[in-house]
C-alpha cells in the first residue's frame, strides 16, 4: 500500500521534471492579455455624449462630467475626468454607460512614480485610448461611430470626486 503511494508520488515529479516552466520572467517577459480582459478603464470621446450615466453609477464618485448646452441641442463636453487614484475598476460606470463610451480594458502596466497623475482628464484618456488601441489592434468597437446626440437644453453637471 505504501509502495503504491511513493510510486504515485515519484510519478508526479517525473512528469513535472521534464514540464516546461510556467513562470514568467516579469517585466522582461509578459504574458499575451486578452482585448477583453478587465484590466484598466477606455474612455472614447467620439462616442461620449456627456450624459453623465457613468458619473452617477460610479460608487466611489471619481468621475466628474461637466457639459454646457450647444446650439444644435448636444452637449459639449467641457471636462471630462477620472480620478484613478479613487477608482476601483468595478466596472459599473462602463455597464451603466448607454454608448459604449466608457469601456473596461486597456493597459495593465499603468503604474505611476507620482500619485497625483493617476488623475486623467479627456485629453490624458483620449491618448491613453489611442495608444491602447493603436499598441494592440484590438476590435472592441468601431470607435469612429458617431454617438447619438442626446437632445438636452441644460447644463448638466455630474458629480465630482
Ligand atoms: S455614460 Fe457614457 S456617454 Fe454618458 S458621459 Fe459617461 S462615458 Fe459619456
Ligand atoms: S470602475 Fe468603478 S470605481 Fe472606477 S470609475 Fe468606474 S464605476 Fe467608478
Amino acid at each position: 500500500m505504501y509502495g503504491k503511494g511513493i510510486a504515485k508520488g515519484l510519478a508526479m515529479t517525473a512528469k513535472h521534471l521534464f514540464r516546461k516552466p510556467v513562470t514568467v520572467q516579469f517585466p522582461e517577459e509578459t504574458r499575451p492579455i486578452p482585448a477583453r480582459a478587465r484590466t484598466n478603464l477606455l474612455w472614447f470621446d467620439e462616442r461620449c455624449t456627456g450624459c453623465s450615466t457613468c458619473a452617477q453609477a460610479c460608487p466611489d464618485g471619481c468621475i466628474l462630467v461637466q457639459t454646457a448646452p450647444n446650439p444644435d441641442g448636444t452637449l459639449e463636453k467641457v471636462r471630462y475626468e477620472i480620478d484613478f487614484r479613487l477608482c476601483m475598476y468595478c466596472g459599473l460606470c462602463a455597464e451603466a454607460c448607454p454608448y459604449e463610451a466608457i469601456q473596461v480594458g486597456g493597459r495593465l502596466d499603468d503604474a505611476v512614480y507620482v500619485f497625483d497623475n493617476m488623475y486623467r482628464d479627456k485629453h490624458a484618456l483620449t491618448v491613453f485610448a489611442r495608444d491602447y488601441l493603436r499598441r494592440t489592434r484590438a476590435a472592441l468597437h468601431q470607435v469612429e461611430t458617431a454617438a447619438v446626440p442626446l437632445v438636452q437644453t441644460s447644463i448638466e453637471v455630474g458629480q465630482s470626486k
